[in-house]
């Protein structure tokens, strides 16, 4: 990744482009003391932030840009219940009791976002429309049905939607049949990004931007960052910075992939195209290996993304791909202007789960949310604020794993570019 190809994806975002005016952040620009230094300001950083400075511990935050500037201002604001594996693997994978813990975190993971929104008056358009996950083929209506199962068992409020009721919600009869999770919604990720600072900043936590951190080292008991223009001398760090870790700890950073993902939106469309579309501010993603995700923003314009790629025309002919699918989807878009492409990058790991590592002691991190974030980043920052207060790790609702190098990492864009390549034929031929 270069700053450069980064700033080209910002560019025509359509959240840089609706965003409400948000404060910015001064460098860092002196020598500075905390209980807890975070680097990175997306909403694992900030809710950290945010649930640290509400406990009273002096905390410092450095961001590279500013917050919201990495996954966070840039996804789809598709606010999802659950992690990517199903409640039965996780409890395999864990053990009934942690997994357990994990499960629920995770299905609470939108009330969270949603309390703080209302607690700190964030506004950013949310909307608590439900989550739908559409079937594209009969194995995915498959396992919709064991998943609905396996979360209805577990309290959950899911139900297993027939091909003309997902018709339906959705507007479109592409779909086979899907799972309907009323727990989900949406926001504008951005503006609950800057939000999320504001409350962070208004609770006493120091945020600062434009301050990559360019070294990290122990200092007597604790740690100390150097940033261009001061430092920060902290009893614990907190590493936040998923899909964007750079060199700072370059064992964090090959124990993710960090693969592109990118979205196309309209302009705002008519009533009278969207009126069956995507109702009561629904947001949607589907089945395939290779999924889209789709929902309309607050003015009713559509947006779409999927898996993007390396380089300038293979981006392109995503956001091509992209534009086609969503005619499919929804033919009457024909002939309208597609006015915004961005993207960005998601981390993704090896079991599909997201990851808390504490390397050294005092040093913590949280990332790996495999495209899911803006619920389980916002509950993982919590969970690292409890960790960063004193909390013992086994009194946390999320496992502390041993950090686990990805093998091959340096081959990973042709893996990633070969493995994409076989799921789109599988997705093409439905096995
Ligand atoms: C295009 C796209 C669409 C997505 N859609 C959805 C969706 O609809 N729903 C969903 O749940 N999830 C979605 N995701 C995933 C979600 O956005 C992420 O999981 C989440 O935002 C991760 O938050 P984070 O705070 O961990 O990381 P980020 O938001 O990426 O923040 C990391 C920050 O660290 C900073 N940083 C890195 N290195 C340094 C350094 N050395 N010094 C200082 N700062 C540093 C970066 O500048 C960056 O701002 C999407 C992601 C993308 C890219």
């Amino acid at each position: 990744m270069t700053i450069r190809n980064e700033l080209a994806s910002l560019a025509n975002s359509l959240w840089t482009a609706t965003a409400r005016p948000a404060e910015d952040f001064p460098p860092l620009g002196l020598d500075a003391t905390a209980d807890v230094a975070i680097v990175g300001g997306g909403f694992t950083g900030l809710s950290a932030a945010l649930h640290l400075a509400e406990r009273g511990v002096s905390v410092v935050l450095l961001e590279a840009e500013q917050p919201g500037w990495g996954a966070s201002g840039r996804n789809g604001g598709q606010v999802i219940p659950g992690l990517k594996e199903d409640p039965e693997a996780i409890e395999r994978i864990y053990g009934p009791g942690m997994g357990g813990r994990v499960n629920r975190l995770a299905a609470a993971a939108p009330d969270l976002v949603f309390d703080l929104i209302d607690k700190h008056a964030i506004a950013c358009d949310a909307v608590r429309g439900g989550w739908l996950q559409p079937a594209h083929d009969a194995a995915g209506l498959r396992t919709q049905q064991a998943r609905v199962e396996q979360l209805q068992a577990r309290g959950a409020p899911v139900e297993l939607l027939d091909r003309a009721a997902t018709a339906q919600r959705l507007g479109t009869s592409s779909y086979l049949g899907g799972m309907l999770d009323p727990r989900g919604g949406a926001v504008h990720p951005l503006d609950y990004a800057t939000g999320l600072a504001a409350a962070a900043a208004r609770a006493g936590a120091r945020l600062h931007g434009n301050s990559p951190v360019r070294s990290l080292g122990r200092s007597g008991s604790g740690w100390l960052l150097r940033t261009a223009g001061g430092s920060v001398t902290a009893g614990k760090v907190l590493l936040c910075t998923n899909g964007y870790t750079d060199g700072l700890l370059p064992r964090l950073a090959r124990s993710v992939i960090a693969v592109r993902s990118v979205q196309v939106a309209t302009e705002p469309l008519p009533q009278t195209l969207r009126a069956d579309m995507l109702r009561g501010g629904l947001a949607a993603s589907d089945t395939r290996r290779l999924l889209v995700y789709f929902r309309l923003d607050a003015a009713g314009r559509l947006l779409i993304g999927g898996r993007g790629a390396q380089g300038e025309k293979a981006i392109e002919a995503a956001q091509e791909r992209l534009r086609r699918r969503a005619l499919q989807l929804y033919p009457q878009l024909a002939g309208v202007r597609w006015a915004h492409h961005w993207g960005g990058y998601v981390a993704l790991t090896e079991d599909h789960l997201p990851h808390l590592h504490e390397p050294q002691p005092g040093l913590v991190t949280g990332l790996g949310y495999n495209g899911r974030g803006v619920a389980m980043a916002t509950a993982m920052g919590k969970v690292l604020a409890e960790r960063a207060a004193g909390a013992e790790p086994a009194d946390l609702d999320f496992p502390v794993t041993g950090l686990r190098e990805v093998p091959f990492h340096a081959l990973r864009r042709p893996i990633v570019a070969t493995i994409a390549a076989w799921y789109a034929v599988r997705d093409r031929l439905g096995f």
